[in-house]
């Protein structure tokens, strides 16, 4: 499989399993399973509530003689209540002990948003502090610590824009080496994706199958499904490929990391063989025509009523 290089010569699976509402009591089969059929790379965060199974299941595989820690890749992300410089650390130690896990190999910070600690969304505009109050440089500054502490290979963020991305580059000692975001055929966010291979930042795309299991308040009636769309479908007919395969090769082919989530055994398999699909360069150009600028996940549950996040100052646009 192809790889992601990162600084001091790690290398990421570019393709790896994402676990966000992979449910207590399938998560940790899924991924054993995911694991004992060859993917080295697991996408977690705290917030998804199930890295205490995912850390019994690694443990289970490890001992089980699958595979080894250093044959995995692991990913996890600080969640926006543990902004504050000295509350990354102890936040990342938490995660270490519910994965089971020495270290990490990627560790992202989730959202550029501030909650006031305990919080895990906010319901009120009290909840929320602006970014004024507590910069992103501030939180980089907790994240390159852990690096430096040895709790993590690798340090990156999630859902930064280009502006955002630029500016923490600017004050950052060390780098991100990485930022997760929304990324598919609807949604290809050209000048981000040349913005980080221009500042050397990788890229990994998030729901890349649409994400249609996302919890209802995130839905939109009547919203187009990528899987369904019918070009992605022609397209994969005439390769003898599925819906699915045809986007995560897409985003593999851009260069990018790609994290599909799975629960059901058929499909894990069927998006690891994505790896192995190449895309001729018409059926590409066909998708890009898709770009229609449309997220799933719009992060609208951030933009509180009198709060200090808006989507405008979310996205930057
Ligand atoms: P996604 O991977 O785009 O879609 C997941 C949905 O697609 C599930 O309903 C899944 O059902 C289904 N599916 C999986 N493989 C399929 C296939 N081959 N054919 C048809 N349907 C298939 O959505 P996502 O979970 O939003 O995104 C992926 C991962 O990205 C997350 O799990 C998480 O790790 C990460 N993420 C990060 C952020 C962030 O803020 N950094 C935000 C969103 C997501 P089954 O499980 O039943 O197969």
């Amino acid at each position: 499989m192809r790889t992601i290089p990162f600084p001091g010569g790690d290398a990421m699976p570019a393709l790896g399993l994402g676990t966000w509402k992979s449910a207590p009591g399938e998560v940790g089969a899924a991924v054993r399973e995911a694991v004992r059929i060859g993917y080295r790379h697991i996408d977690c965060a705290s917030i998804y509530g199930n890295e205490r199974e995912i850390g019994t299941a690694l443990a289970a595989a490890i001992a089980d003689g699958d595979v080894t820690r250093a044959e995995l890749w692991i990913t996890s992300k600080l969640w926006c209540d543990r902004h504050a410089k000295k509350h990354v650390a102890p936040a990342l130690k938490q995660t270490l002990e519910d994965l089971q896990l020495d270290y990490l190999d990627l560790y992202l910070v989730h959202w550029p948003i501030a909650l006031k600690k305990g919080k895990l969304m906010p319901e009120r505009a009290k909840d929320l502090i602006p970014l004024e109050k507590l910069p992103l440089a501030e939180t980089w500054q907790g994240m390159e610590a852990a690096q430096q502490a040895g709790l993590t290979r690798q340090i990156g963020v999630s859902n930064l824009s280009v502006k955002k991305l630029r500016a923490l580059c600017e004050t950052a000692t060390v780098r991100p080496s990485m930022n997760q975001v929304e990324l598919h055929p609807y949604l290809a966010q050209l000048e981000l994706l040349s913005t980080c291979s221009e500042l050397g930042v990788g890229l990994t795309a998030y729901s890349p199958l649409g994400s249609q299991d996302r919890p209802e308040a995130l839905r939109v009636e009547g919203e187009r499904n990528l899987l369904a769309d019918p070009l992605v479908i022609e397209i994969a007919e005439g390769i003898g490929a599925t819906p699915a395969q045809v986007l995560l090769a897409w985003a593999l082919q851009r260069g990018t990391a790609v994290i599909p989530k799975s629960v059901n055994p058929g499909r894990l398999a069927e998006n690891l063989a994505a790896a192995e699909l190449t895309l001729g360069p018409m059926d590409r150009q066909r998708l890009g025509a898709l770009d229609a600028h449309r997220r799933y996940v719009t992060g609208d549950f951030w933009a509180v009523s009198g709060g200090p996040y808006t989507l405008a100052n979310l996205w930057d646009e």
